[in-house]
């Protein structure tokens, strides 16, 4: 198992399939881009369903979520999902993706074996996208939200970032919006992981803040207040249920002490957490013909190094070098 020295347990692992990307949403990279990883470097398939192997079969691995980047930009992910799910004991796997090109892929997903899809959408209104994205892309990600329905990837998981001056009017439009077409939203805080640093904590649209603005129009009453566990988004019953919302407080409401996910970057690196500093290079290992065996004892190591917590609230607190769209969120 992948335990770490305070006693948590790492059973969601996060693979991050490319650092790529087709948008440019600004809490996450610059407009430009960004200097993306050589493709050498970058696992193949089978390093990355051998990694993944290691994780099920030796280290308790249940749930595996593709990520990135952009995870569909990734040529052959219906494939590497199929590979995931013959895996023994069958872990469930999922897919976050920012939605363009699911309208073409959800169908070949599911039947892949595709469990869950998370989608990001932050607003419903063109030029808002376009000015937070970077992109015209809107129609494409409501095509393939509704294409992930079709498909039966159900529930389809909304994932909303709101930025203050930016989408931060559209908390209640959009919560409306998913309750109409059966999508579950979840708002996430803003975390301090854009490549160009413009997080600010006083700009950041807080946890307490998203519940105030949704609590104007609806009745929120907390769903899961014991049962929250290592989910890290709190969930709340909409105007009685049984429709939820749920808020992410990342930055305000850490769940760091319940934390059970590890990553695995597009170049092979295992990182303990998001805000991690340091990583452990499984690619070179495993590309110098590291055995099973010895993959597994690095993974083990690297996970017991986990510190407690993210720290962001602590003076002493250092983004790290690579930005959310490197790690995989
Ligand atoms: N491209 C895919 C997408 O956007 O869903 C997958 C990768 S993206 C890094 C994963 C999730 O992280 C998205 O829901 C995105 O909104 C979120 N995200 C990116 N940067 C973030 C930040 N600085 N703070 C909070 N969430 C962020
Ligand atoms: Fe791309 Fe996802 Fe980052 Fe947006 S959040 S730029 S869609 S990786």
């Amino acid at each position: 198992m992948l335990v770490d020295s305070f006693g948590r347990t790492a059973t969601d692992l996060r693979v991050s399939l490319t650092d790529r990307c087709n948008l440019r949403c600004s809490y996450c990279m610059p407009p430009e881009g960004l200097e993306w990883l050589p493709k050498p470097e970058l696992l193949t398939d089978d390093e990355v369903v051998r990694l993944v192997r290691i994780g099920v079969e030796r280290l308790g691995v249940t749930e595996v979520r593709f990520t990135g980047g952009e995870p569909l930009l990734r040529r052959g992910l219906p494939d590497l999902v199929r590979r995931t799910v013959e895996l023994e004991p069958r872990p469930r796997v999922s897919l976050t993706t920012n939605g363009i090109g699911l309208a073409r892929l959800a169908g070949p997903l599911a039947d892949a074996g595709l469990d869950r899809v998370n989608v990001s959408l932050d607003t419903l209104d063109r030029e808002t996208f376009k000015r937070l994205a970077h992109r015209d892309r809107l129609p494409d990600v409501l095509a393939g939200l509704a294409a992930a329905r079709e498909a039966g990837l159900r529930p389809v998981k909304v994932n909303a970032v709101l930025m203050r001056g930016v989408n931060d009017h559209e908390a209640v439009p959009l919560l409306r919006w998913c309750l109409e077409r059966g999508y579950r939203l979840r708002f996430i805080e803003q975390m301090p992981l854009d490549a160009q640093h413009g997080w600010s904590r006083t700009d950041m649209i807080t946890a307490d803040e998203i519940l105030a603005r949704l609590g104007e129009v609806f009745a929120l009453t907390p769903a899961d207040a014991d049962v929250r566990g290592s989910a890290p988004a709190e969930s709340f019953l909409v105007d009685g249920g049984p429709e939820t919302v749920g808020v992410i407080g990342s930055v305000t409401r850490p769940f760091c002490g319940a934390c059970d996910r590890v990553r695995l970057t597009a170049d092979g690196q295992v990182r303990n957490c998001l805000f991690a500093t340091e990583e452990s290079n499984l690619r070179d290992a495993l590309r110098d013909g590291a055995s099973d065996d010895d993959l597994a004892d690095r993974w083990r190591a690297a996970v017991s190094r986990k510190r407690a917590g993210h720290g962001i609230d602590d003076p002493a607190f250092l983004q790290p070098a690579r930005p959310m769209s490197a790690i995989g969120g």
